[in-house]
């Protein structure tokens, strides 16, 4: 058994994270300051004694004995983020380095979940982990995505300076039950709108592209790599499929057989044109590959929020 700390372990992927790490047999410790995170996503492990809620500001140190660190603290869907940009940078930064420094102090491995944000609006498709992204410093997505990249830069500084076990994931956008159905996110957001029979709000032309992979693919890929040996990462975590908005409504409209209309807003700022992630590196070194395609979990995520929005 191992004590486990997970940070933002009541958001969307942490509360799965945490649940996979108590079947696993460990003793977890879920530190959150709740922003967009819910006891709700949690409240099924608060009467197990070998789990542990804490609410913290990552921004703030931490004094726990722990083996493992998963970093998942910070706002990930983009009007979440941009709500307080200086906090969001700040979350990412001090949070990294307050939590890589109670990794060196109790010679913990620690794992960060990074983005595929670090890529920016990409020049090279599909992107590899060589790709060094591009990526505006002074838009209205760059407190995330450079507050991403810094703390990149301090899990790889701390591995070379202090000798932290350190891990790198970068995510992609990933869905599933649990997300917050107000989050922003496009997957939760077209999903409401179709059970509600409100109309699609479309982005742009609804031409640019992403790659969605189902939370439990994503959760098995994290556990492999924070389990895994001699490797650093970063590593892409994501499913390679990829699709247009315009596609992804299409699909939403037709699974749940809503009546829902699409419309077109402007694009925000910055949007990435298109994503989609080489995982040669992953099935390498983690023989991890998703393995839940787009239709089929789409489908249990219209099944939660039918039953909580109804
Ligand atoms: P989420 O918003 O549901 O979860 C983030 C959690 O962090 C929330 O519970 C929130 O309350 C908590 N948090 C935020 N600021 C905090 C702070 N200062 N101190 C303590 N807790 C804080 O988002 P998610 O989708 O579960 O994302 C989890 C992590 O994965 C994030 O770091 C995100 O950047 C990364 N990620 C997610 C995706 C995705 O598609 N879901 C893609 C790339 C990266
Ligand atoms: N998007 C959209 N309608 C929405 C929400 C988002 O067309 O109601 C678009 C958004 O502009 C982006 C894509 O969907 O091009 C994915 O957006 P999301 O916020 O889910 O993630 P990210 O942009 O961070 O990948």
């Amino acid at each position: 058994m191992k004590r486990i700390l997970v940070t933002g372990g009541a958001g969307f992927l942490g509360s799965h994270l945490c649940d996979k790490l108590i079947q696993k047999g460990n003793e977890v410790i879920c530190v959150d300051n709740l922003f967009t995170g819910k006891k709700e996503n949690i409240r099924h492990l608060l009467s197990n004694p070998y789990f542990e809620f804490i609410r913290h500001d990552v921004t703030e140190p931490l004094y726990v004995e722990v083996d493992q660190i998963y970093n998942l603290a910070c706002p990930a869907s983009p009007p979440h983020y941009q709500y307080n940009p200086i906090k969001t940078a700040k979350t990412s930064v001090y949070g990294a380095m307050n939590m890589l420094g109670l990794a060196k102090r109790v010679n913990a491995r620690i794992l960060q979940a990074s983005t595929s944000e670090v890529y920016g609006d990409p020049e090279i498709h599909p992107q590899p982990e060589g790709y060094k992204g591009c990526v505006n410093p002074i838009g209205i997505r760059s407190c995330y995505d450079e507050g991403k990249r810094m703390a990149e830069t301090l899990f790889l500084d701390y591995h070379r300076q202090n000798h932290v076990d350190i891990k790198v994931i970068r995510i992609f956008n990933t869905y599933g039950p649990r997300m917050d159905p107000n989050d922003g996110r496009v997957i939760s957001n077209f999903i409401v709108q179709a059970l509600k029979g409100e109309d699609i709000t479309i982005y742009g032309d609804g031409r640019q592209t992403r790659s969605f992979c189902y939370v439990d693919d994503l959760i098995e890929g994290m556990y492999r790599m924070m389990n895994s040996e001699g490797f650093t990462g970063p590593v892409n975590i994501g499913n390679p499929g990829e699709f247009t908005m315009l596609e992804l409504a299409d699909k939403i409209i037709e699974l749940t057989g809503s009546e829902s209309r699409i419309t077109y807003l402007p694009l925000p700022s910055d949007d990435p044109a298109q994503r989609r992630p080489v995982i040669e590196l992953a099935k390498e070194k983690l023989d991890w590959e998703p393995e839940i395609a787009l239709e089929e979990g789409l489908r249990k995520t219209i099944e939660y929020f039918r039953r909580v929005t109804s």
